[in-house]
């Protein structure tokens, strides 16, 4: 039997992966956020949240070997259900421990979405979002873009080489992304 979808929403900070990824929690995928995970973790002031904190802050990624431990004690839960990552991979490291994280899982990989929004409409949503985020300030929204094209980029390439790669575009009406999203989904 073939095991239930993984999917990973890939894009720039403020490309939307957080709103699709609710709303394709209809077709019953059950959403791990890596930075919804930390946020938490800091508020429960866990040695995880504290060490987390203060990456975060500044814009810069948490260290690996933290967030793939993470990630294997979530997926462990999650036997059965069909699971949606957004915010995760975000490294070549990353992505290459999710290959053995699904495998201890028996899992795989079906789909990797990517949310194609230029840096200058991402950086425009995120000046006018009021979530009060402390990694909302323009200077740290700009080192976490730098973060991006450099840390995260590259996976566009490894994904697409592996035939996983479903670029969508992530401009426009929330809805119409949505429903590209679910027909790259459907055509694959
Ligand atoms: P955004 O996509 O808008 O940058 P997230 O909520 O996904 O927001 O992430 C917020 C912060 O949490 C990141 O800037 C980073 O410090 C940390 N973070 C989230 N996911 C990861 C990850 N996979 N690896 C390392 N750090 C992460």
């Amino acid at each position: 039997m073939a095991s239930a979808p993984t999917i990973v929403l890939l894009g720039p900070p403020g490309s939307g992966k957080g709103t699709q990824a609710e709303r394709l929690g209809e077709l019953g995928y059950v959403t791990l956020s890596t930075g919804d995970l930390l946020r938490a973790a800091r508020e429960d002031d866990t040695d995880l949240g504290r060490h987390a904190s203060e990456y975060m802050d500044r814009g810069e990624l948490v260290p690996d070997e933290l967030i793939d431990a993470m990630l294997g004690e979530e997926l462990a839960g999650l036997d059965g259900d069909k699971v949606l990552l957004d915010g995760f991979p975000r490294t070549v490291e990353q992505a290459n421990a999710l290959g053995g994280l699904l495998d201890d899982r028996g899992r795989e990989l079906d789909d990797v979405v990517l949310l194609e929004v230029p840096d200058d409409v991402v950086a425009d949503r995120i000046g006018n979002r009021s979530q009060g985020r402390a990694d909302d300030d323009p200077e740290t929204v700009r080192e976490r873009l730098r973060v991006y094209h450099r840390q995260t980029e590259p996976l566009v390439e490894y994904y697409d080489e592996r035939g996983l790669l479903r670029r969508v575009d992530g401009e426009g009406d929330p809805d119409a992304v949505q429903d590209r999203i679910r027909s790259a989904l459907d055509g694959s």
